[in-house]
């Protein structure tokens, strides 16, 4: 058996596992099962690509749980077609996700080593459609806006004001909130009105911090 046959076999048997877990929308699960999770990963570490498991990568960063992964879009609504921020693109992961749930995916890193990778991670898959943008995410990307969801994949201390006006009526964004070196807690805030917005909590959750500016 070939390497990549292998890898598929892993990839299913973690899709299965995720799907006995959780009751989301099958989309999720068959995008999932089309991302070589293996092809975002640091050299050596492959073997582990379909744990479900986080594990580190470059920058001190890692690439997020696959759980993790299902639950933010589970959480977010997002489906095909619609605009989607994520804020922290690490390895571009859960971007190719995204991608081939057919959403149209903007995304910002603030690491400069990891906003490279990432673009290359998602070339090589043939998946070039998700832009990539270095910046500080908490800035957000307003001249896009507004989003159906903002999927953030970093802990936050506070709520990032700026990306809340960012969403369109009815989108969601997905937070994990907490205080620095803690675990934080997975929130969700709804655009209920121009104004209005409705918070909605989801369990604790373990992210690297969204950290201020960018790391050049
Ligand atoms: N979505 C990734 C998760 C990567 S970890 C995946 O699929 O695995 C979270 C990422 O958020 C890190 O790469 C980190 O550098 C980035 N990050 C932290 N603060 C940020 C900020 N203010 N703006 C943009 N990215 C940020």
């Amino acid at each position: 058996m070939s390497k990549a046959e292998l890898y598929i076999g892993m990839r299913r048997k973690m899709v299965e596992y995720l799907k006995g877990k959780f009751s989301y929308s099958p989309n999720i699960f068959d995008a999932m099962n089309a991302v070589p999770r293996h092809l975002f990963l640091e050299a050596g570490m492959e073997h582990l690509s379909y744990e479900d498991k986080p594990l580190p990568i470059a920058a001190g960063q890692t690439i997020s749980q696959p759980s993790t992964v299902a639950t933010q879009i589970h959480l977010s609504g997002i489906g095909k077609w619609d605009k989607v921020l994520e804020i922290g693109t690490g390895c571009g992961y859960q971007t190719a996700v995204l991608a081939q749930l057919g959403a149209r995916v903007y995304s910002v890193e603030r690491q400069r080593e990891l906003y490279i990778a990432a673009q290359k991670n998602l070339s090589r898959i043939g998946l070039d459609k998700p832009l990539i943008f270095f910046g500080d995410g908490y800035r957000g990307l307003p001249q896009f806006a507004p989003f159906k969801a903002i999927i953030v994949t970093c802990g936050a201390e506070t709520l990032p004001q700026e990306l809340l006006l960012q969403l369109e009526i009815g989108g969601k964004m997905v937070v994990p909130i907490g205080a620095s070196g803690e675990e934080q807690t997975l929130t969700v805030i709804e655009r209920v009105s121009d104004k209005e917005f409705n918070r909605t909590t989801h369990g604790k959750c373990s992210f690297v911090p969204m950290l201020e500016g960018t790391n050049r």
